[in-house]
């Protein structure tokens, strides 16, 4: 996707697969199974989407990938491409990103943490605090090794302008610090609030949220900017690079690529 100041590229770190009730919350197992077939230790393939956004001065990556010391057995992690692959696709090497954000530091959201040596990594303060001293709840979702050195973050107090043309918005969902990203009001990064696109439902929130309710209402008013405002979809873990356009109907949303 290109902008008047921005070209949006959507990479791949492959895929790994978690547990599908975790990810389908209160959806019972035989709606969600149709739309995501379990393999037989009943994890769904997800797909870990980073988006690359070059814009005057910056390569900035979001959300960039997989956590590198995740168990590859216990995630059905298939690095097919990596990361670092598909930057290649597009001329890119580590060293050429300067900025790198996340939507919130789980580890398959932070896996790049440590990955790109002169990027500058921008991460809200709730987040920081949130993965530094997690609460017993959340201790298995972050990765003290994913976190960058504290010396290459710069903590973001909330809302706000991080780079010409792109904003972000804290949400909540499965973390109080999650964020959101707005391209030049043209296009959305979702994070894990809209993960895939059979989440698209308000009320098919994740057991990983942590205030349900809110998720659904944050999710309602979001896909009906989005919907008013023709905003370009991104999804991180659809296993379809494609990003959508949502629909408004009423309290229904549809998904258009
Ligand atoms: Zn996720």
């Amino acid at each position: 996707m290109e902008t008047a100041g921005l070209k949006i590229d959507v990479l791949s770190d492959g895929t790994f697969g978690l547990d599908g009730g975790a990810m389908f919350g209160m959806v019972p197992r035989e709606r969600w199974k149709e739309l995501c077939p379990p393999d037989e230790r009943n994890r769904i393939r997800l797909g870990t989407h980073t988006l690359c956004v070059r814009g005057p001065g910056f390569v900035l990556l979001v959300d960039p990938g997989v956590s590198l010391s995740a168990d590859p057995e216990m995630f059905a992690i298939r690095r097919n491409p990596t990361l670092e692959e598909s930057l290649a696709g597009i001329g890119l090497a580590p060293e050429d990103v300067t900025h790198v954000t996340m939507s919130h530091l789980h580890f398959d959201h932070a896996g790049g943490g440590r990955s790109f040596p002169n990027a500058e990594y921008l991460v809200q303060e709730a987040e920081w605090a949130a993965a530094t001293s997690p609460h017993l709840l959340h201790s298995r979702s972050y990765r003290r090794e994913d976190l960058p050195p504290e010396d290459r973050v710069r903590l973001l107090p909330g809302d706000g302008e991080i780079l010409p043309g792109v904003r972000v918005r804290v949400t909540g969902g499965p973390s109080a610090g999650h964020q959101v990203l707005l391209f030049e009001d043209r296009a959305v990064f979702f994070g894990d609030l809209l993960p895939t696109i059979h989440h698209l439902s308000p009320p098919r929130t994740m057991a990983y949220d942590l205030e349900p309710r809110r998720v659904v209402d944050v999710k309602l008013s979001l896909f009906r900017e989005a919907a008013e405002k023709g905003w370009l979809g991104f999804l991180y873990h659809d296993l379809s690079p494609d990003p959508i356009r949502i629909v408004s109907e009423g309290r229904r949303f549809r998904a258009v690529r």
